[in-house]
């Protein structure tokens, strides 16, 4: 049988039968809180701060006061990947606004509650990192600005899963999300990027597209290999009529798109410069020396 796996929940590991939290926790009723996806490989946490830091900043715009400070934070991440004897996965890490009563005043919630799960994933089956994805668009749009910020990685991600839904109906795995103007913000759990006539072009922040961690190593991949890349408007024509597509996140990494609402992209076939950029980024999530150990004996 396999060893039951540990859960850190509010201070303590537990095995995952006894993690539990309130029903009248608020990120249950009301979506009340914030998470983060994050990668280990190797024994080492990728871009764990910058992670850290994301969920204290979409923390602070929700007004939810993290008892914990960010390098509790980051040793529970590697306490928790310790706990379950991994040197490569994804970890999940949320946090709730706490138990309250039933209504939806959250200072009658005492203390957030955090748990962290770490586990061993493969998003995409690993065909489609060389033959590529087919993607639609959604009908369901990316939330506006005017509304929570879509920069914040709260637990409401009913828009999301609005969009998954077509997505699945569609018998495709990923979707784009235009936003309230009708030019695209990003897919459903991925950034998107397209390329032209050898220049890269990802949507703005300020057209609805999260603050990736993975698309912001794709500007410093593409910085080192000397590779145009812009933030831009991007209409579906845009992406119609690129040469190449491809998504970015925590979890799928940097996977090609080869077919976007019955369009060819390209010729149908993963093009070389994203050929290049999925090899640059396996190459440096597995060597980054900015990454957190894990294990005390690999710290030499
Ligand atoms: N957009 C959405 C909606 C996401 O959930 C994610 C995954 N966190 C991304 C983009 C990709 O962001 P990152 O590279 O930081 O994982």
């Amino acid at each position: 049988m396999s060893k039951e796996q540990k859960i850190w929940l509010d201070g303590e590991l537990v095995n995952q039968a006894d993690a539990k939290i309130s029903v009248f926790d608020h990120g249950l009723l009301y979506g009340d809180g914030v998470f983060e996806g994050i990668r280990f490989y190797n024994g080492r946490v990728f871009k764990l701060i910058e992670h850290v830091e994301r969920l204290f900043n979409s923390a602070k715009a929700i007004m939810l006061k993290m008892p914990w400070t960010l390098e509790e934070v980051c040793d529970i991440v590697c306490e928790t990947i310790r706990a379950n004897e991994l040197r490569d996965g994804y970890v999940r890490l949320v946090v709730t606004r706490g138990a309250g009563g039933l209504g939806m005043n959250p200072y009658l919630c005492e203390t957030p509650s955090m748990f962290c799960i770490a586990a061993s994933i493969q998003l995409y089956p690993e065909e489609y990192y060389t033959k590529g994805l087919e993607i639609v668009t959604c009908s369901t749009r990316r939330p506006s600005h005017a509304t929570l910020s879509p920069q914040v990685k709260s637990l409401n991600y009913l828009n999301n899963v609005m969009a998954k839904i077509e997505c699945v109906k569609a018998g495709v795995m990923e979707g784009i999300m235009l936003n309230e103007n009708g030019t695209v913000a990003e897919c459903t759990g991925d950034n998107l990027f397209i390329i032209k006539k050898g220049v890269i072009a990802t949507p703005k922040i300020s057209d609805g597209a999260l603050d990736g961690i993975t698309r912001e190593t794709i500007f410093e991949l593409c910085d080192e290999l000397g590779v145009g890349i812009f933030e831009e408007t991007l209409t579906r024509y845009d992406v119609y009529t690129a040469d190449e597509v491809f998504l970015t996140g925590t979890a799928a990494e940097v996977i090609p798109v080869v077919k976007y609402d019955d369009r060819e992209i390209g010729d149908g076939n993963v093009g070389e410069i994203t050929k290049h950029l999925i090899n640059a980024y396996t190459e440096c999530v597995n060597s980054d020396v900015s990454s957190t150990e894990i294990y005390e004996q690999d710290a030499e």
